[in-house]
């Protein structure tokens, strides 16, 4: 949470000697405030005042970088509705130093076919874990130089002998992969490990109170890239645990779990780690490491966290401009919808299904569905009207045959009279389109 000026000012050496190029203490407190300077900029600021203020203006949860673009934490609310979640939890899929040469091949090739297109948007899986359960150093790192060398994804190394760390991170230090695990037995060597080649790490221990003291111990090393791991390995208990690692680090603004966590799912059966790992992603993890890697199993994964991790303030859109499903020719018939993604790509799956090329005219309705667009006056007749000669329609088909969706029969008669087209009262429901068509 920002600091006021007032709370800034009160930590401040208040000399009023201009020297940071504001006239008084009070006025470079709100700059400084408002974000327009920098703490730099006075030479008489304490240490204690500096750790302080640099403590107090941190987020309550650090964003914590590593591997492919993948960032975890960052986060700001308990809840989605209240402002929006930001960095969608990431998911990694584990692979055992145990697998042969060519397990791990067939693993690797199976995580990169992860790649999946929904409501417009483009998803693959965010990164590989690779788990020490060899007991050898050698055969960690060794897998651990396999793995790298056939993703780009980012990568967990993943051991607590902190000798299978020291053997396996050198190689891969330059794809900044996060490590752990950081446990009360050997903290001190893999912290300084993460320090030593810049890395992030996991902390890991059992029950809440002992994970805020490691913390504690392992930021006095001097490194702070932290990604937490309650340790238990139970759904209830790690709900419980990742619900109160968000609500001590949010509400009470703990610093000890000011960093995101990261979860491990116990289920072995595909469906029900699944289902684990969905509570999960709803609460609260930033990254979750899982068994199962077929697309059938992942995909609903996937959704969830997409639905999740959309702003609620700005619903997912498509341009909207003429969209062709199919070979069109002039005989095509011609679908108005919204630009809502949801709204219009269950329209042109329903339409690919109905095996008629056909064109959709999608509503910029500011991404809102049919009825709530219509309510809110976004699907007006004027509007479709204009719309739809502006987009150049009529000159590619032979008819002039309009299809609405049926929740707003009611404006097929002004639309009819603005525009000159012959207006057609599609089915309410998207799903109603392939039985419409062949009614037609
Ligand atoms: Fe105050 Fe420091 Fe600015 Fe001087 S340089 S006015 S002490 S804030």
């Amino acid at each position: 949470m920002a600091l006021t000026g007032l709370e800034i000012y009160k930590q401040l050496p208040k000399k009023n000697c201009g020297e940071c190029g504001t006239p008084t203490c009070l006025a470079f407190a709100m700059a400084l405030a408002s974000g327009k300077g920098s703490l730099d900029a006075c030479p008489y600021v304490t240490n204690e005042a500096r750790e302080a203020l640099d403590s107090a203006s941190a987020p309550p949860i650090k964003a914590i970088k590593f591997g492919n673009g993948s960032i975890l934490g960052d986060e700001t609310v308990l809840f989605r509705h209240d402002k929006t979640f930001y960095h969608p939890t990431t998911l990694l899929i584990e692979i055992a130093d145990t697998l042969s040469d060519e397990e791990v091949q067939a693993k690797l090739q199976e995580i990169e076919g992860l790649e999946f297109d929904r409501v417009g948007l483009h998803y693959t899986i965010d990164g590989v874990a690779v788990v020490e359960a060899s007991g050898s150093p050698e055969q960690f790192a060794k897998v651990v130089a396999q793995v790298a060398a056939g993703t780009e994804r980012s990568l967990l190394l993943l051991s607590d002998n902190a000798d299978a760390l020291k053997a396996a991170l050198p190689g891969v230090a330059s794809r900044k992969p996060l490590i752990g695990s950081a446990t009360e037995a050997n903290y001190e060597a893999v912290v300084n490990l993460a320090k030593e080649h810049n890395v992030p790490v996991i902390i890991k221990a059992e029950g809440l109170d002992a994970l805020a003291a490691l913390v504690e111990n392992a930021q006095k090393l001097g490194h702070k890239e932290f990604v937490l791991d309650p340790g238990t390995r139970t759904p209830s208990q790690t709900l419980a645990n990742l619900t109160h690692c968000r609500r001590l680090a949010i509400k009470k603004k703990f610093r000890p779990f000011g960093y995101p966590v990261i979860a491990f799912t116990s289920k072995t059966e595909p469906l029900a780690e699944i289902t684990e790992a969905s509570v999960y992603v709803a609460k609260y993890a930033s990254a979750i490491v899982l068994k199962a890697s077929a697309k059938a199993h992942i995909l609903p994964l996937m959704a969830l966290r997409q639905n999740l991790y959309t702003d609620p303030q700005k619903p997912i859109q498509v341009e909207p401009i003429l969209h062709t499903v199919g070979e069109v020719n002039e005989n095509s018939p011609i679908y108005i919808t919204t630009n809502f993604s949801l709204t219009y790509y269950s329209v042109e799956g329903e339409v690919e299904a109905s095996k008629i090329p056909s064109y959709i005219l999608p509503i910029d309705t500011d991404g809102t569905s049919v009825l709530t667009a219509y309510a809110a006056g976004k699907f007006e007749p004027e509007k479709i009207a204009d719309i739809l000669a502006k987009s150049g329609v009529g000159d590619k088909v032979n008819h002039r045959n309009l299809i609405i969706p049926g929740y707003v029969a009611v404006i097929s008669g002004k639309l009819q009279e603005i525009s000159g087209w012959k207006v057609i009262v599609g089915p309410r429901e998207s799903s109603g389109i392939v039985s419409f068509t062949r009614a037609m």
